[in-house]
């Protein structure tokens, strides 16, 4: 027999740290949540939430320290409040478990990666004061098979996870360890999850996984990829106007995927490859033994098969056994690549990883005077790219948001939040709406900005 509500108007906050698959794993989570309670509502602080979910971010000490920050800042409120339920979920506590307990006596509920998957505790949350928190064990085919409804944030684009997991096994990376191989979602999922998105009024869908480029080679043995096939089925999804995809793995972003990329109507002509390094040793000691020279020919086709396309990669500065030759080899390549956009990371030492043990450490000092000069000469190009291909001309970009001076928006050469921004003044009477798309004369560019008029 179901027990009576607690109270119908329960307020609920969930804090989404790290990336965007977390994200939508959120929205998914706090979607359940509410679908089974009507009353309840959603609310924005969490000094005015009954129930603060923290979804955290475990990949590297610097996500822990800012969950462990956050989940305190939650505690404190808590003492204020002794009520307020506090769930802390996601990669942190998957990996980290104890650790988190010890340090959060404050906490209700703790579970992992499998949070999301964990129904009954979802539908439960917010109708029964004591859900079920024992995780029931997941299998890749309620990973694969999993749909949920999800409450989105109101933006004019939303990510789309089409697997989890990695079955790369990159020397720094705990990836592998919390989320474990990949598990690719299956196609009528994901199809039927974009048209869901679209009928909510969403205009570009960005597909996000661990690995995009590897989408599919776990439904079968020895499986090909799949992203091609995926890619033609969602071009076809009414009401979507961007599709993009995110965190292709280099040595799988095949001509397949390219030439469906460049013949799709929807897809952005948009390229995103974490490449970590270019130098062969550096590469082989992280776990990816490319053939010397792959990034220059991959960019190379990239800009054959797709002349227009905008490309994007992140790099790792200070890997152990990064000498100062090595640095200079990946500053002389970055120059010669002309990326649109390039973020990069110093390497952090984390336990658990082949890495870690590695001798030739690099200091901290010097990996974060190769950081900054990395960003700086990446800005330089970044600034000429910009320069180069919008300065003075009119292109097309979709609205993100709108003040009553100016809008925000992005080419769709440009992902949210990493990529550039395009400013440009509205009126009373010339004002788009977010989901927009809109004409823009360009009149000035930075590295990650443009500046533009309405035509
Ligand atoms: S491909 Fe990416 S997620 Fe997978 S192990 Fe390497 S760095 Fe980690």
């Amino acid at each position: 027999m179901e027990r009576a509500l607690k109270r119908p108007d329960l307020r609920v906050c969930m804090i989404s740290l790290g990336c965007a698959k977390n994200l939508a794993d959120s929205e998914a989570m706090i979607g359940q949540a509410l679908a089974a309670a009507p009353g309840a509502s959603v609310c924005s602080e969490p000094a005015e939430a009954d129930i603060v979910i923290v979804n955290t971010c475990g990949f590297l000490r610097a996500a822990r320290d800012e969950a462990d920050e956050t989940i305190a800042t939650m505690e404190a409120l808590r003492a204020q409040d002794p009520a307020k339920r506090i769930i802390v979920v996601g990669c942190y506590p998957q990996l980290w478990r104890d650790q988190v307990l010890r340090r959060h006596p404050g906490v209700d509920t703790v579970l992992g990666v499998d949070a999301l998957y964990q129904t009954e505790f979802w539908s439960n949350l917010l109708t029964d004061a004591t859900p079920r928190d024992h995780p029931v064990p997941v299998t890749n085919r309620i990973m694969r098979d999993f749909e949920a409804p999800r409450l989105l944030g109101g933006s004019a684009f939303a990510y789309l996870k089409i697997g989890d997991g990695c079955s790369q096994r990159c020397a720094y990376c705990t990836i592998p360890l919390i989320k474990g191989p990949l598990v690719s979602r299956s196609m009528d999922v994901v199809l039927r999850e974009a048209d869901d998105l679209a009928c909510a009024g969403v205009k570009e869908i960005i597909l996000v996984a661990q690995n995009t480029s590897a989408y599919g080679m776990d439904m079968a043995p020895r499986g090909k990829p799949k992203l091609a096939e995926l890619l033609r089925e969602l071009d076809d999804v009414a009401g979507i106007e961007i599709l993009r995809v995110l965190y292709l793995y280099p040595t799988l972003v095949s001509n397949q995927i390219l030439e469906t990329i460049a013949a799709s109507r929807h897809v952005a002509h948009y390229i995103d490859m974490p490449l970590q390094h270019t130098e062969p040793a550096v590469l082989r000691a992280m776990g990816r033994p490319w053939a010397a020279g792959l990034a220059k020919r991959l960019v190379a086709r990239i800009r054959r098969i797709m002349p227009d396309a905008g490309i994007r990669s992140t790099f790792m500065v200070g890997f152990p056994g990064e000498t100062e030759q090595c640095f200079r080899e990946l500053l002389d390549e970055l120059e010669e690549l002309q990326l649109d956009h390039a973020g990069a990371f110093a390497y952090s030492r984390e336990p658990m990883t082949p890495s870690y043990d590695f001798a030739q450490h690099v200091p901290w000092s010097m990996k974060h005077r190769r950081l900054r000069e990395f960003m700086e000469r990446q800005q330089q190009i970044s600034l000429s790219v910009n320069r180069n291909r919008y300065l003075g001309k009119t292109i097309s970009i979709i609205v993100d948001d709108v003040d009553s001076s100016r809008l925000a928006g992005r080419t769709f050469l440009d992902a949210p939040d990493v990529d550039n921004t395009v400013w440009a003044p509205v009126g009373k009477t010339k004002r788009p709406a977010t989901g927009d798309i809109c004409r823009v004369l360009v009149t000035a560019c930075g590295p990650y900005d443009l500046d533009g008029v309405l035509v």
